[in-house]
């Protein structure tokens, strides 16, 4: 199977298809193992007081960093001969058409990661889209660009997935891995920053990590589902 099978089988609006192969970092032992194991939502919502921009730039930076450190622990597994142009070009015809502009540009996994890293990297560190001094403005265009991000970042934390889960595996960082997806997905839910269309290729791992997880014993105490991401209101998203 392919990551473009799998993406023509599954529907945008959420439906599973009906067979799947048996994914590795779905099995319970993977996904039970969480660095941190508390409500992420009251990770990512805006806090009082702080700038909606200033928030946005912030954790986008800090997503970019980790991602781009997670990667880098793999990246020597990453190569043109292990990672096929299948898996990027499924990757980019799945996730987004009209990705590097329409072109359908034919390239290893590692080159599309390396490209898309080098333009986040210039992107965050450009001081006139994240402004670091005080009273900068942001652009205009802050919104999308950061979105556009969101986007690449998504697609290299899924194609960890795809593609180097047993060595995430092999060096014991697939906690941290769960955790870092978690963290972001909620993020991304929270702000609608990734279409959700171009989520729904991960929605099952999504479905499992970005629950908070169950109290460790059957408490017969009534649940509390209001602290719940509802799931109904995240796929609600209205994109520009
Ligand atoms: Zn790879």
């Amino acid at each position: 199977n392919t990551w473009l099978d799998h993406c023509s089988k599954t529907k945008p609006n959420g439906k599973k298809p009906p067979a799947e192969e048996k994914k590795q970092y779905l099995e319970p032992e993977f996904t039970k193992i969480r660095v941190v194991d508390f409500d992420l939502k009251e990770l990512v919502v805006l806090p009082r007081e702080i700038d909606l921009n200033e928030w946005l730039a912030s954790n986008t930076t800090t997503f970019f960093n980790l991602i781009n450190l997670q990667y880098s622990t793999i990246s020597e597994f990453c190569t043109g001969d292990t990672c096929q142009p299948l898996h990027s070009c499924a990757m980019t015809s799945c996730s987004s058409i009209m990705f590097v502009r329409g072109k359908k540009t034919k390239c290893t996994a590692p080159q599309y990661v390396d490209f898309v890293m080098s333009l986040c990297q210039k992107l965050v560190t450009d001081e006139e889209i994240f402004p670091t001094k005080y009273g900068k403005e942001f652009p205009n265009s802050f919104e999308s660009l950061v979105k556009k991000i969101c986007r690449y970042l998504f697609h290299v934390l899924a194609h960890l997935y795809w593609a180097h889960f047993k060595e995430t595996v092999a060096l014991d960082l697939q906690g941290h891995l769960n955790t870092l997806y978690a963290h972001f997905i909620v993020f991304v839910r929270e702000f609608n920053l990734v279409d959700p269309k171009e989520t729904c290729i991960m929605d099952d791992l999504s479905e499992i990590l970005c629950t908070p997880a169950p109290p460790p014993a059957p408490a017969p105490a009534p649940s509390t589902p209001a602290s719940a991401p509802s799931p109904s209101s995240q796929n609600h998203v209205t994109e520009r």
